[in-house]
């Protein structure tokens, strides 16, 4: 299960839209050779998501996992999810960092549903139908978006909280410092500021 190389923003194939795992293919050794490795590339990148368009595979599947990060927090589960659809559940749209392991050193303040329902299939062919909430919710929108070549930057509403990992660790996710905060807050904004990291994640380095 060797780790495969992961494209970067400017690289076709995540401006090119996925198409469906065809009935049967899933079957396939190199299908199945395809989610270990993606399985592997994400583990090997300290990612929490990969899109197959990530590692240049024109195919509508996606990993994700999130390891457990604090006691009371259950951590996400291994999850395969092979020509998903997303259903948004009702809510408001809610605003949260994130980075791309395709965007490296980037974060941005991305507005997501808080619920999604996800249906598709896992890699065994079998129906998948759940509902996603929360930081999960934005790992699948995520996923999903590189499935259809979107990238977070594309769903930013304001490039003003775009930022390096370095900066925005020091400046924008309160760190102590004094300064370009507080005159973000200054400017009325400290509504998108009080976010946090994903889920209170207090290190935001989770990348998708
Ligand atoms: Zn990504």
């Amino acid at each position: 299960m060797p780790a495969r190389p992961i494209v970067r923003l400017g690289h076709p194939a995540l401006r090119t839209p996925a198409q469906p795992v065809a009935p049967g293919a899933l079957a396939l050794p190199e299908i199945q050779e395809l989610i270990d490795d993606m399985i592997e590339t994400m583990r090997a990148a300290l990612g929490v998501g990969l899109a197959a368009p990530q590692v240049g595979v024109g195919l509508q599947l996606f990993v994700y996992e999130a390891a457990l990060r604090e006691e009371r927090d259950p951590g996400i589960p291994l999850h395969a999810v092979i020509n998903p659809m997303l259903t948004p559940q009702s809510g408001e749209m809610v605003y949260d960092w994130e980075g791309c392991l395709s965007i490296p050193d980037l974060r941005g303040l991305v507005p997501r549903h808080p619920a999604v329902r996800v249906r598709g299939l896992d890699r065994l062919g079998r129906p998948l139908d759940y509902v996603a909430a929360g930081f999960e919710a934005r790992i699948v929108q995520h996923e999903f978006d590189h499935l259809h070549a979107v990238v977070f930057l594309d769903r930013m509403r304001d490039f003003k909280t775009l930022a390096f990992y370095d900066e925005w660790e020091r400046y924008m996710v309160g760190g102590g410092e004094a300064g370009p905060a507080g005159d973000l807050e200054d400017e009325g904004e400290d509504e998108l500021y009080e976010a946090g990291g994903p889920e209170g994640d207090p290190d935001g380095t989770e990348v998708l």
